[in-house]
């Protein structure tokens, strides 16, 4: 038995399914998920010390790849003076004035630890500014496991194929309107319908949870334009396309402002941390100032801002973002190339730092599009690239992710590995 093996077993027995988040365990390829013991740049080896180039980075987070010297000195340096007060603390002012700076659409923003808390909190928000009930989401977006957002959610829901989540109270559910990607015919026609009681969208700028899925220019500007006509809120849940597709993000990409935007993963550079915010008169409505209650513990960590403040101002420097979006570009443009060359119906797609790898004939554009692609190949493309030392993340339904820290000889290798394996398929 590998360690891997030893360690997964040992996992299951006080651990449900051996892992504290539901897509690591390997449900969807099938399989043995891979205990990692560390990483390095762009590395990370598992508890059998094989090596492999990861393009998952925690799930977004380390686009500086693992254990960037600065922000582990960062790290370090805060914990050392304390890892938390559960009072306000300098450090976590310089992140706010950071964070509105580098987002126009962002007047005000609150810190939280996950970038559950931080959509949540948004959406309560939303609701207590409009005084309606009722919320518009696009099925195969994930927005983390809160009820209101747990219907048709993209992610692990899509990959263990479960349209929505036991306990979740039915009367929670019905309020959360599940509209298609991309469809602006059905978004125009819901708003006609009942846009009096719509407190607010919320949408993955570009979707990352169903694979990656690009939004067109038209459905971009209906949903700006429907919220505004009908006084409902626009939430662009950028938690993973925060400071992932650009230095000024989705929306920066899109040309939109957003009147609430939800951050993490990139903004903590690998430690809890995430944030919601926007427009000041609605970031008025929270507690202390506002009736609509949000808190937390940890919210504000002195650790995790350290390390979000290290990985912000690296990712500022010039030409951060043309280098790591270019690399990631021949990444999908050499994937591609490689899997048509080997015979197989496959596509991929990039933007920033984030990039999707599907066995359809196009990237798709909405989530029965991405239903409709080759899972068993996929699982065997997945498993093929493990036994090459490349580790992308073991399920279909997830975008990859390019950090700072891949090499073009790391491309180049990972191009090599999967020109073997598609010819092996
Ligand atoms: N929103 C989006 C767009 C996400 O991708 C995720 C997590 N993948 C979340 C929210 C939830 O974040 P967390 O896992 O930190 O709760």
């Amino acid at each position: 038995m590998t360690k891997n093996e030893q360690l997964f077993q040992r996992a299951q027995r006080h651990i449900p399914g051996g892992v504290n988040s539901p897509v690591r365990a390997f449900g969807a390829v099938g399989g043995t998920p891979r205990f990692f013991a560390r990483g390095a740049g762009a590395y990370v080896w598992d508890a059998d010390d094989k090596r492999y180039i990861d393009y998952v980075g925690s799930w977004g987070p380390l686009i500086l790849g693992h254990s960037h010297p600065e922000v582990v000195a960062a790290v370090q340096e805060a914990a050392a003076k304390g890892m938390s007060f559960g009072a306000p603390t300098e450090a976590e002012i310089d992140l706010a004035d950071l964070l509105c700076h580098m987002l126009p659409s962002m007047q005000q923003v609150r810190l939280v630890s996950s970038g559950t808390e931080a959509t949540m909190s948004a959406i309560r928000l939303a609701r207590g500014f409009t005084g309606r009930d009722k919320l518009i989401k696009f099925e195969g977006c994930y927005h983390g496991h809160s009820d209101s957002l747990l219907v048709k959610a993209g992610s692990g829901l899509l990959t263990f194929g479960n349209p929505s989540s036991a306990g979740v109270p039915a009367a929670v559910a019905e309020h959360t309107v599940v509209l298609s990607y991309n469809d602006v015919a059905q978004l125009e026609a819901v708003f006609a319908a009942q846009g009096d009681q719509i407190a607010a969208i919320i949408v993955e700028p570009f979707c990352g949870n169903m694979n990656l899925v690009r939004p067109s220019a038209e459905f971009v500007a209906a949903m700006r334009r429907l919220t505004e006509q009908h006084g409902a809120l626009l939430i662009y849940d950028e938690v993973m396309t925060g400071f992932r597709v650009g230095l000024g993000c989705a929306q920066g990409l899109h040309g939109i402002t957003p009147d609430l935007t939800t951050l993490g993963k990139v903004i903590g550079g690998g430690m809890p941390l995430a944030a919601f915010g926007g427009r000041a008169d609605v970031m008025a409505k929270i507690a202390p100032l506002g009736p609509v209650y949000q808190a937390g513990t940890l919210s504000g960590n002195p650790v995790a801002v350290a390390a979000g403040l290290a990985t912000l101002k690296l990712i500022s420097a010039p030409g951060f973002f043309d280098s790591l979006s270019a690399k990631t570009l021949r990444l999908a443009e050499g994937l591609q190339a490689a899997g048509r060359a080997a015979g197989q119906t496959f596509s991929a797609d990039a933007v920033g730092g984030m990039f999707g790898a599907y066995f359809t004939a196009q990237a798709p554009q909405s989530y029965a599009e991405v239903m409709a692609s080759d899972k068993p190949r996929f699982n065997a493309f997945f498993h093929g690239l493990l036994e090459e030392g490349v580790y992308l993340a073991p399920a279909l339904y997830e975008a990859g992710f390019v950090s700072a820290a891949h090499s073009d000889a790391d491309i180049a290798d990972t191009l090599a590995a999967a020109a073997r394996v598609f010819s092996r398929l």
